[in-house]
């Protein structure tokens, strides 16, 4: 029986050798998540003094096409509708949010932003470890999480997850079979 010990210090020279192949597959990763992120939805009021508070507050909120914005609730929604604090709206004027007051007569829009989540996808310089060589592509932002996996909200409502990174990451591994 006869053991193979590697030069001490190989399995690291081996490591850093292929760390650039594995940053270069992160990159190809990288973008193709920035290809799949969805885009964001910006709340826009037309500010003037007839906009209701609870769109004042809600004016310039921006979260992922396929999340909810959360809006301050109006009384009357609460006490006739069952509504929490918080109404969930895909959009300004969303009856799925089971809200009567607070979209009546609203003149409000939503926003796109078709570089929001991709923006902020970018690859981390390799790290090598010993033998192990990692590279992260990274999404950052309150709401990358959500944006990717999906989230369910009070009441039953549930946004679907975009699985953007998920689905990149697919891609670029069944390129390299
Ligand atoms: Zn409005």
């Amino acid at each position: 029986m006869a053991t193979f010990h590697a030069e001490p210090g190989l399995e690291h020279k081996l490591a850093q050798l292929v760390a650039p192949k594995i940053h270069e597959i992160a990159r190809e990763v990288e973008r193709q998540a920035k290809v799949f992120a969805p885009p964001t939805k910006k709340w826009i009021t037309v500010a003037d003094d007839k906009v209701r508070p609870t769109h004042v507050a809600a004016h310039g909120q921006e979260v992922p096409a396929n999340l909810r914005f959360k809006v301050n609730s109006m009384q009357w929604d609460m006490q006739h509708r069952g509504l929490g604090p918080i109404t969930y709206m895909k959009e300004p004027r969303d009856s799925s949010s089971r809200a009567v007051a607070n979209i009546k007569n609203c003149r409000c829009h939503a926003q796109s932003i078709p570089d929001g989540i991709s923006r902020n996808i970018r690859t981390l310089p390799p790290v090598v470890a010993g033998s192990t060589v990692t590279v992260k592509v990274v999404a950052e932002g309150d709401w990358v999480v959500e944006a990717e996996i999906g989230t369910l909200y009070p009441g039953n409502l549930e946004a679907q997850g975009a699985f953007y990174m998920q689905r990149a990451a697919a891609v670029v591994a069944a390129r390299h079979r």
